[in-house]
């Protein structure tokens, strides 16, 4: 199997002209649909590029098609390999180029865009290479495909990995992810032989959100009342707008990096234990109902949207080492033993009136994945349910 992992990098904005790269998207999506517009102010070289892509399309991870016409889409370029021994891969007219100049500094490694940045001939920009891409390498990846695109009119570069990859065998261990609505975070529980081994719960402090959420409100007020009074131009206005703004933008950030680290957490204990990972498979429809009630519609979408960042982030890590997943409805609100509603007492406890099933309401969930994940021994893990 191909797994793939992605980048994006911020490319300097003053080194790219924002309205060629938008002309290369349009033409982009033209490709997608076969139709194949050649411009004669464009560079010849990197028209050739585009319309000799179309075959390599399904290859790539961003390359889904556009939904609709003239929708933005990212221009796949391909990706020349130079390595520190002077040797080289893929195709020596390409667009994007990996220099690996050093196997020891990765500093030294830069990454060279040719002609994609401006419509002008011989036009270079040159970045420094992440570590991200020494990273995938040393793993066994290669850098074959590369994208440029628009992100709220911001120049991006996505650098694409690719690797072959052979799942293990799972070891015997199986590691539940719960999704939970993030108000208790993201519960994980270790299983072998039908029994907990470890169980935790952890993640983002949604309150946090809403706390910083509402201060970001209360300034954008405050700023919106001074504008009516005509204080808009002076300039502790414009420092406050820039606090309000900072508060925004430090809410997305807290969000995004309680997703990425909790994904990777769960990799590496994954890979740990050779485990098997089975992951809640929620309903996100119910869930941004249940978040939006709780938290408000903005924080609501927002813990919604930090929620399906990282399942997307962990089932590409997992994919991208191999290792076994599988996606799984897993209640905590239905017994586990007998499938009756249960009834929640003090303290989070549930308890099944039907068949005296009873645990904390956070494990609910792994106890359904023992019954759900060991259908063949499924009598003997569930005879070990009652605590
Ligand atoms: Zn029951």
């Amino acid at each position: 199997m191909k797994a793939h992992r992605a980048i994006l990098i911020e490319l300097p904005k003053d080194s790219c002209d924002v309205d060629h790269i938008k002309r290369l998207m349009a033409l982009s999506n033209l490709a997608y649909r076969d139709y194949e517009v050649w411009m004669p102010d464009l560079l010849r070289t990197i028209q050739h590029q585009l319309y000799g892509f179309k075959n390599f399309m399904g290859s790539l991870v961003f390359g889904t098609e556009p939904k609709r016409w003239f929708a933005e889409t990212w221009v796949p370029l391909k990706v020349l390999r130079i390595y520190s021994d002077g040797s080289m891969k893929g195709d020596r007219n390409a667009p994007v180029v990996l220099e690996f100049r050093s196997d020891v500094d990765f500093k030294s490694n830069v990454i060279r865009l040719r002609q994609v940045c401006k419509n002008e001939p011989r036009y270079v920009v040159e970045l420094t290479m992440p570590k991200w891409v020494v990273e995938r390498i040393k793993e066994g990846g290669d850098v074959k495909y590369a994208m440029i695109g628009l992100k709220n009119n911001e120049p991006y570069l996505a650098l694409v990995a690719e690797r072959e990859v052979v799942s293990y065998q799972p070891s015997g261990y199986i590691l539940v992810i719960d999704i939970n609505s993030w108000s208790h975070g993201i519960a994980w529980g270790l299983i072998r032989d039908g029994r907990i081994v470890s169980f935790k719960q952890e993640g983002l402090n949604p309150q946090r959100i809403v706390s910083l959420y509402n201060q970001a409100i209360k300034r954008e007020k405050k700023l919106g009342a001074l504008k009516k009074l005509g204080l808009g131009d002076e300039t502790n206005v414009k420092s406050a707008k820039r606090m309000a703004r900072r508060l925004r933008s430090r809410i997305y950030r807290l969000i995004n990096e309680e997703a990425m680290f909790m994904a990777g957490k769960l990799v590496r204990k994954a890979l740990r234990y050779k485990a098997m990972v089975v992951i809640d498979d929620v309903d996100w429809e119910s869930l941004r109902d249940l978040l939006v009630r709780k938290y408000g519609k903005r924080v609501g979408k927002l813990l919604l949207s930090g929620l399906k960042r990282f399942v997307k982030s962990l089932v590409t890590q997992l994919e991208w080492y191999g290792a076994p997943y599988e996606f799984r409805r897993l209640y905590s609100r239905k017994c586990p033993r007998c499938e009756h509603e249960l009834t929640q007492e003090e303290g989070r406890t549930m308890v099944c009136t039907n068949c005296g099933f009873k645990a904390p309401r956070d494990k609910v969930p792994i106890y359904w994945a023992i019954k759900v994940v060991h259908p063949g021994d499924r009598k003997s893990s569930i005879e070990q349910l009652t605590p």
